[in-house]
């Protein structure tokens, strides 16, 4: 059992966010927004995060946890009760202050995309172009029509459409009023599993190609990941962390974070002579806790590989063939669970014994009590 070094790299140096990502100019920012829809009953708490010109924002976290209510605070559909929204540097809530939906220049693509029955695809697109002379709204709408792959589809009413092409409509005709910020509820939800991940490369292209500033709802954490520059977890109406996709998944900041975006286990240990000790080897104490501090060691089955061994008490007790990998369930000799992706083609009969070995390439520990008991 050898726990190999930390690496200190960061996750926002591994990669994610662009270069000029600092430079360029902040679209949105919340500061510490409350809102309410029943007095004393907030859905969303002293919530903060901003987002620069360009980005793809993910809201991330369960169902109820708040996200539906971020979108429609920064739309303008519900006040805040505390805290303040800025669009392009400019106050738009505030206790008491509440700009119009229609003047903040926001797009919406709502879960059950809200198309215009009795409008057909190219008066769906141009409903929102009304006030421009017709010439210049016939360009527009052509060009959207072109860039959202709809041109041949115009004359069809939306109940002639599939819904991945129902979803473009809704798409196309938010961005064809070049919205400062795109807000997209659950895009996915109403689609067959299978069209999701072609889908998620669509929009991911046309959301880059348009170079729309985006923020968009999701409760799956591979498809925050997948679309995301930043992703901002929320839990019972709390934002646990705003990060990297990298860095939330490597180094996340609560047991709750740690848990949601992936497999996670937490290894209990003591800290003792600066080094944290665990039953399956020893770590760096990186956080600096004092000595006898009960923590644990979060470790992803990613870090933790398997070598058979003639006998012992660490055993394989379950495998899950997952395609490119299969992911084992190891019982230590204390009765913890640990888990250990190994690629697809190792595989060991259940019952075998097993050594570990540890290459955590990111050390994340926690305080013992912040971290509840495994459901399972
Ligand atoms: P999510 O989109 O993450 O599933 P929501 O933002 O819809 O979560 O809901 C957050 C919380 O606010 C939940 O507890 C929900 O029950 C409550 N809530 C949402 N909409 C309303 C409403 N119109 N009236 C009262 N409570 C609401
Ligand atoms: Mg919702």
């Amino acid at each position: 059992m050898r726990p190999i070094g930390a690496d200190q790299k960061t996750a926002a140096q591994a990669g994610g966010v662009s270069s000029d990502e600092g430079t360029r100019p902040m679209v949105l920012e919340l500061r510490k927004v409350t809102c309410a829809y029943e007095v004393g009953r907030a859905a969303i708490s002293e919530v903060s995060f901003s987002v620069r010109e360009g980005e793809i924002l993910c809201l991330l976290g369960p169902s109820g946890c708040g996200k539906t209510t971020t979108l429609r605070v920064i739309a303008g559909f519900e006040p805040v009760v505390e805290g303040e929204v800025y669009l392009e540097g400019h106050l738009a809530s505030a206790p008491g202050v509440l700009l119009p939906t229609e003047r903040r220049r926001v797009g919406m693509v709502f879960q059950e995309y809200a198309l215009f029955p009795h409008l057909r695809v190219v008066e769906n697109i141009a409903f929102g172009l009304r006030d421009l002379p017709s010439v210049q709204r016939e360009t527009q709408v052509h060009a959207m029509l072109a860039m959202t792959g709809l041109t041949g589809l115009e004359r069809r009413y939306p109940h002639e459409l599939s819904g991945g092409q129902q979803q473009r409509v809704a798409l196309a005709r938010a961005l064809v009023q070049k919205p400062v910020v795109l807000l997209l509820d659950e895009p996915f939800s109403n689609l067959d599993p299978d069209m999701t991940r072609k889908m998620r490369e669509d929009l991911h292209d046309l959301l880059r190609r348009t170079k729309t500033t985006a923020i968009l709802v999701t409760h799956d954490h591979e498809e925050a990941f997948a679309l995301a520059d930043r992703v901002a977890v929320l839990n019972n109406g709390c934002l646990e962390q705003f990060d990297t996709p990298e860095a939330i998944y490597h180094t996340p900041s609560t047991p709750f974070v740690a848990d949601f975006v992936g497999q996670a286990d937490f290894i209990p240990g003591i800290v003792e002579n600066g080094k944290v000790v665990t039953e399956i080897g020893e770590f760096p104490n990186q956080v600096g806790y004092h000595g006898g501090a009960r923590v644990v060691v979060m470790i992803r089955p990613d870090d933790v590989h398997i070598a058979p061994l003639a006998n012992g008490a660490t055993r394989i007790l379950a495998r899950q063939f997952r395609g490119s990998e299969n992911l084992y369930t190891i019982g230590l000799p204390s009765g913890q669970v640990v888990h250990s992706s190994e690629v697809s083609t190792s595989v060991y009969p259940v019952g075998t014994p097993v050594e570990l070995q540890v290459i955590a390439t990111h050390i994340v520990l926690f305080e013992q009590d912040r971290v509840r008991p495994p459901d399972r």
